[in-house]
């Protein structure tokens, strides 16, 4: 037989089924799948080990709901001896020596390895949280790759500053921004990939120490992640990756005594959690939450360009983005063009099985994501919005959700004010009375502050509104456009502290100031 002879979906199931007696064949041509077959490991101190309790937990395919493959169950008994070596790795162990320029090297060698397997962690991303393959390739792995790069130019930046003393010439003050230690950091499932390596670099290249928590529900590109890294070279310790849950992995890396700082990113809900859990030695914190973004379309606005971005603002990577234009505001000379735009896009979008390279839009991550999208979408029809498009679920198998656009929304409504994290966009009119005044108000009526879009070819209207929204971000005429030289985060309860460029680095320093007396 050959690999010719397979449909894509057989190709799939002969490759990842969870029982799948198949001998590995090359000719399938998935390079994910000798790693999602081999007996997964946690990296703790340089080694790969099982749980210590020995429990493992299954992995699941969202396109199809099966198992996959089983990873090790961490509890506090792991979260100790990883912390321990990271504690002791940054103390007294190898990595306290390693110079900025060696830290840079190793960063550097981590993104040349992560590069050459691009296609493997494309796919196994893929299958795991279920995004389009297609995408993973172009973007969170090249992105990932990128970060890395840009974070190894950092390592030997790290400066701190001479301070003129108002006291007198008799003094040199200068600061130093030394490595704030032992950090803790648990990431979530949209950009499992990408979101380790946002919180990776920046610890590394400030020469921090870390404990990674993936998530529960997409381990696979984190542990084989963990494996370059020991290949890179980085020393025993000082990069510690658990796989585990919330309360029984996460809560005990957060509480930990011996962690000197946690960086979290996923839901509003856990970031205070996380916050409480930090008070107990107050490490440092940095959070990394949730948002419902407005995306603004004027009337003089590109209508192409701006109905194709609304689109990819909320149906990009299945609405499963903190950043997701959620919140659609068009002004009413446009509005009906906009829905009906929006909506044909939506009905037009290629849903399917990541790993098919046609699919442009996979599975939720999840059964329980799929279940919380369906009840927004039950929500929003009891409480009266309209459907443009989409509204239920697609296909009777797997996790899959339809695009969805509901318009003649009101504020008050819970599709409104609250994060859907799906494909279901909430559309909303704006007249010309509305000064840009009231209009910011209205985008700006959410408890969240993380992002905004707004679409128009007025290059005042662009900036005026740029200024009065209420965002760590605001793109004009685009949306989701990242770059690891930009600092991302929120404002409000969208979470505290910034990712990504010059600005991170702060969070992962304490800052020294030292006086002489000459
Ligand atoms: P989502 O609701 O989107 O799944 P969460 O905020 O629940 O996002 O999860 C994001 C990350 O936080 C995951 O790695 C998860 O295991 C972890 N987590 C969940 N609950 C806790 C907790 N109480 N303490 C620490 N980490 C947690």
């Amino acid at each position: 037989m050959s690999a010719e002879d397979f449909q894509i979906e057989d190709k799939i199931m002969a490759t990842f089924a969870p029982s799948s007696e198949v001998e590995l064949d090359s000719r399938l041509g998935f390079q994910a799948a000798e790693f999602v077959r081999t007996h997964h490991r946690m990296l703790i101190d340089g080694n790969f080990v099982p749980a210590s309790s020995g429990k493992t937990f299954p992995v699941y395919n969202p396109a199809t709901g099966e198992v996959i493959c089983h990873v090790p169950e961490a509890d506090h008994n792991d979260v100790d001896k990883a912390v321990v070596a990271a504690r002791r790795a940054f103390d007294s162990g190898p990595w306290s020596r390693v110079s900025p320029s060696q830290r840079g090297q190793l960063l550097w060698k981590l993104a040349d390895l992560l590069e050459s397997h691009t296609e493997e962690f494309a796919e196994l991303e893929s299958l795991d949280n279920g995004k389009p393959v297609s995408v993973a390739r172009i973007a969170d792995v090249p992105l990932a790759v990128d970060l890395f790069r840009y974070m190894a130019g950092w390592t030997t930046k790290n400066l701190g500053s001479t301070i003129p003393l108002s006291a007198g010439q008799d003094f040199l003050s200068y600061t130093v921004r030394e490595p704030i230690g032992v950090v803790a950091q648990i990431i979530p499932w949209n950009f499992p990939l990408l979101m380790a390596a946002w919180k990776l670099g920046p610890a590394l290249a400030t020469g921090c120490t870390v404990v990674l928590k993936l998530a529960e529900q997409t381990p696979l590109t984190g542990l084989r992640l963990a494996q370059l890294i020991v290949e890179a070279g980085f020393p025993p310790g000082v990069v510690n990756v658990l796989t585990g849950f919330g309360e029984p992995c996460g809560a005990p890396l957060a509480a930990h005594n011996l962690v000197d700082k946690v960086a979290f990113t996923g839901s509003t809900e856990v970031g205070k959690l996380i916050a409480k859990a930090a008070t107990g030695n107050l490490k440092k914190v940095t959070l990394e939450l949730g948002g419902k973004s407005p995306a603004i379309i004027f009337p003089d606005a590109d209508m192409d360009t701006a109905i194709a971005g609304a689109a990819s603002a909320i149906f990009f990577n299945q609405g499963q983005c903190c950043c997701a234009g959620s919140r659609l505001f068009a002004h009413e000379a446009v509005f009906d063009q906009v829905i009906s735009g929006v909506s044909e896009i939506a009905g037009k979008i290629k849903i399917g099985h990541g790993l098919d390279p046609a699919t442009e839009l996979g599975p939720l991550v999840s059964e329980e994501q799929f279940e919380k999208v369906s009840a927004y979408l039950s929500s929003g029809r009891e409480e009266g919005a309209k459907i443009g498009s989409g509204g239920g679920r697609y296909s009777d198998r797997g996790y899959f959700i339809q695009p969805t656009v509901f318009h003649d929304v009101r504020p008050d409504m819970k599709v409104v004010a609250e994060e859907i994290f799906g494909p279901v966009v909430v559309a909303q009119k704006f007249s010309s009375d509305a000064d840009l005044e009231k209009l910011a108000a209205q985008a700006n009526d959410t408890v969240f502050g993380l992002a905004a879009s707004v679409w128009t070819r007025d290059i005042s209207i662009a900036h005026k509104m740029a200024r009065r929204i209420k965002a760590g971000t605001v793109w004009v005429n685009c949306h989701n456009v990242f770059d690891a030289a930009l600092p991302f985060g929120g404002y409000k309860q969208s979470g505290w502290g910034r990712e990504m460029g010059a600005e991170v680095l702060n969070n992962y320093t304490e800052v020294k100031a030292v006086t002489v007396k000459l």
